[in-house]
């Protein structure tokens, strides 16, 4: 029987009605006992002052708990109740994950009860005989109080799709974690779904929620189990500051979770994770977890080796690559920069001919030496430093060519790299054109290679700056092409003068066992849209043969020269053209 205790003091509408707040309001409080005089007892204890509801079986109690748990402030539960006990009612509030924050506070004559209630988690107990009436009223005013101090933290230290901390408070906690462990070895680990944004797409924004959720109750269990702490620390990340590991692939496993409620394996979400294991306590804590985020970054996209490990290496590239960008300004000033050029021949005619050459850049650094723009160029292409040293480099070469018309008396085309971020240059057509007109340039003279890769982005727009480039009369030739970022079918209207062959082809069909169908069929491809075909990186005879005897048009690569300083260069083309 549920019985709902009415009785208000005369003026408590109108206080609620003028003040709103939310410490006048009255809170509310199950009780749970069976024995009428005690019912009695605590009514006049307590009716004065809070709302009460009586129950007088475990069972009634918890459907009152199931319906009502978010506007109780306390439980108080008598442990001899017919039906089910009150210890059953006490572990089954604690162990739910919806229900376990309400206070419950119990009321038995047994002694021995108390140790068990308190480790099953009740906050408090009330012995019987019942204490004085101020007594029982002070100890529930304290809990109230103090469980809705700990639900406004709660609130305020979690993310409140997930439960789990937000940052903030998890590098607190890390740090508090460190105090009491110092000399315990700690990973710092994050986990970040892979296509989140995809999932979300897909099967809705109530879906990625779910599975947010889901990883999130996973990692509450790792938490039971391994010890330390998750956080959401994004949209689809997590971090976890734990105990030294040695089985991290049972972690990811243990996290992972499904699209749907089955565990149909093409169904479930991909991780990827980034391990620093055993962490530099001298670091500060978001330094180690930007370890853990470069060693996850480096396992991006590669779904067959989802966990990654930080190492040193990966620290000395950072450093270095810091370096680098602290470096760059200096290093135009003070014209660091070195273009290199390669010739390319043209392998048609019987005996090849020199037709042009690409401009390369190198970094001449004072203290780190030469340094080759493999290690340079991605990194200045993600902070757009690259449109800078482009500019120097599409000066440098379209200056050579006056040079060597001057010194030379040839008019050698010279092709420059286009970065994927200069397409997106407004300027780009006035700045090569400004380029062409100082030196006197024809633009047919300065060529421009577009890596692949760039043509995959926003295509359309990639397509309308190209086009527009070669009706400026700019020559393009598609570098790096059937690196695997585009689809053939781009071809088909992808304005382009020239094919330049990933040099991966050149490898793979002539290591080993020689097998040149498909660098033969790149060939064709070209041939059917009328463009010719460089092949760069050709570094043997036999490979110049088997390229001519194909069809290939053009080749670059150290069979004929390596990239050389501009004056080694002049002195190539003297040796060529006596
Ligand atoms: P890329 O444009 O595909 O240049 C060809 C690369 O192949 C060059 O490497 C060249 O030295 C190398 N190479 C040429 N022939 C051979 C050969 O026979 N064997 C081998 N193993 N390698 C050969 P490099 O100079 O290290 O340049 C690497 C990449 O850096 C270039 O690839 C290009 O994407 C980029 N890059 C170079 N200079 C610039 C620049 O000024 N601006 C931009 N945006 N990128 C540049
Ligand atoms: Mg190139
Ligand atoms: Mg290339």
């Amino acid at each position: 029987m549920i019985k709902m205790n009415n009785e208000r003091p005369v003026n408590d509408m109108t206080n609620k009605k003028t003040k709103f707040r939310m410490s006048d309001e009255r809170r509310k409080i199950l009780l749970v006992e069976d024995e009428i005089i005690n019912q009695e007892l605590m009514k006049e204890s307590l009716s004065g002052i809070y709302d009460l509801i009586v129950t007088e079986t475990g069972e009634e109690a918890m459907d009152v708990v199931n319906e009502q748990h978010q506007t109780l402030s306390v439980v108080i539960l008598d442990l001899n109740l017919p039906g089910i006990s009150g210890i059953e009612v006490l572990k089954r509030i604690k162990e739910s994950p919806v229900l376990s924050q309400l206070p419950v506070i119990v009321m038995t004559s047994d002694d021995n009860a108390e140790v068990e209630c308190l480790t099953l988690g009740a906050i408090d107990f009330i012995p019987k005989p019942y204490p004085a009436t101020e007594v029982i009223r002070a100890r529930i005013r304290r809990i109230i109080e103090l469980s809705e101090n700990r639900d406004i933290l709660r609130f305020t230290e979690r993310d409140h799709l997930t439960g789990l901390y937000n940052k903030e408070f998890f590098y607190r906690y890390v740090a508090q974690l460190d105090l009491y462990n110092s000399d315990a070895p700690a990973d710092a680990i994050i986990f970040d779904i892979n296509h989140f944004r995809m999932i979300n797409e897909r099967y809705g924004k109530d879906k990625g929620d779910k599975i947010l959720k889901l990883v999130a109750q996973k990692a509450l269990a790792i938490e039971n189990e391994a010890g330390g702490i998750f956080c959401r620390s994004g949209p689809d990340t997590f971090m976890y500051y734990c105990p030294h590991l040695s089985d991290y692939e049972s972690v990811l496993e243990s996290l992972s979770v499904s699209v749907s409620d089955g565990e149909r394996d093409e169904n479930r979400i991909r991780m990827r994770m980034g391990v620093y294991s055993d962490v530099d306590k001298t670091l500060d804590i978001e330094r180690r977890f930007d370890c853990a985020k470069m060693a996850s970054d480096a396992v991006k996209g590669n779904l067959t080796h989802p966990i990654g490990f930080y190492d040193r290496s990966m620290r000395e590239s950072e450093i270095l690559a810091e370096q680098l960008i602290d470096d760059f300004r200096d290093a135009i000033r003070e014209k660091q920069f070195a273009v290199f050029y390669q010739p390319k021949f043209n392998i048609r005619p019987d005996n090849p001919v020199l037709c042009s050459a690409e401009a390369l850049v190198r970094w001449k650094h004072p203290k780190l030496g030469m340094i080759s723009p493999g290690v340079f160029i991605p990194l200045f292409e993600e902070n757009g430093l690259i449109e800078q040293l482009d500019h120097y480099v599409w000066s440098q070469a379209a200056r050579q060519i006056t040079v060597w018309k001057e010194k030379l008396n040839i008019s050698l085309p010279v092709s420059v790299n286009v970065s994927r971020i200069d397409l997106y240059d407004p300027e780009l057509e006035s700045k090569l054109l400004k380029i062409a007109e100082e030196e006197h340039l024809n633009s047919g003279e300065l060529m421009l290679e577009i890596t692949e890769s760039a043509y995959s982005e926003d295509q359309d727009q990639i397509v309308k700056k190209v086009t527009r480039l070669r009706e400026l009369g700019f020559k393009i030739e598609m570098d790096d092409f059937g690196s695997g970022y585009s689809s053939l079918s781009m071809l088909s209207y992808m304005p382009i003068d020239a094919l330049k062959l990933d040099m991966q082809f050149i490898r793979s069909a002539f290591k080993g066992r020689m097998d040149t169908r498909l660098l033969e069929a790149m060939i064709r491809i070209a041939e059917a849209f009328e463009v010719p075909t460089i092949a760069e990186g050709v570094e043997t005879e036999e490979q110049v043969t088997a390229l001519k005897r194909m069809g290939c048009d053009i080749i670059q690569g150290y069979y004929f020269s390596r990239p050389l300083p501009a004056d080694e260069f002049e002195a190539f083309v003297r040796e060529k053209t006596k």
